[in-house]
């Protein structure tokens, strides 16, 4: 019952995936959300986030942003990183993620969702048959506050890493 929730792999953020591994073993790309997976709510890119693409995009993967979003916050931070975007993607709707590998020009199996939320970005990516990344979710400096959602939330997580066989279904792309 707690599938649909439950991604191929988790990782402590996004610079501990191992996107060259993720190339080589025959994904072509990767689909992210941004709000609390690249940065925190709101927030602009960084150099380090802007390098990140730059590293990603030398290993051949194609990348998309996919966030539920207005148009205007995602150009803003796409600035300097100029990839493929999807704004008011309405996920967990199965839409905008198939939407995106018709704009990537991949098949589902040939793409990875890299997120922050259960309910939103891995739900979704489960629906549309993509295999997913969960990341821990990022917040601003001395935001310890956690909704009821991000509570249960952990409580699913807490199941996923029991159920062996549900992790490390990427083969184990994470660095740390
Ligand atoms: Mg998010």
């Amino acid at each position: 019952m707690l599938k649909k929730f439950y991604p191929y792999e988790y990782a402590e953020d996004v610079f501990s995936i191992d996107y060259q591994k993720l190339y080589d073993s025959g994904i072509k790309a990767v689909i992210f959300d941004i709000d609390g997976t690249l940065v925190p709510h709101g927030d602009d890119s960084t150099e380090e986030i802007d390098s990140l693409f730059e590293k990603i995009s030398r290993t051949g993967l194609k990348t998309l942003l996919l966030s539920n979003n207005s148009e205007e916050r995602i150009q803003r931070f796409n600035a300097n990183i100029k990839t493929l975007f999807i704004a008011e993607a309405d996920k967990p709707e199965v839409k905008g993620y198939l939407r995106a590998l018709e704009m990537l020009g991949v098949e589902k199996n040939e793409a990875v969702v890299i997120g922050d939320q259960l309910f939103t970005d891995v739900m979704g990516a489960n629906n549309a048959g993509i295999p997913s990344v969960l990341v821990k979710f990022r917040l601003h400096p001395g935001d310890t506050k956690l909704g009821k959602k991000r509570r249960v939330e952990q409580v699913i997580l807490k199941c996923y890493f029991m159920k062996k066989s549900r992790t490390k279904r990427l083969g184990d792309v994470c660095l740390k």
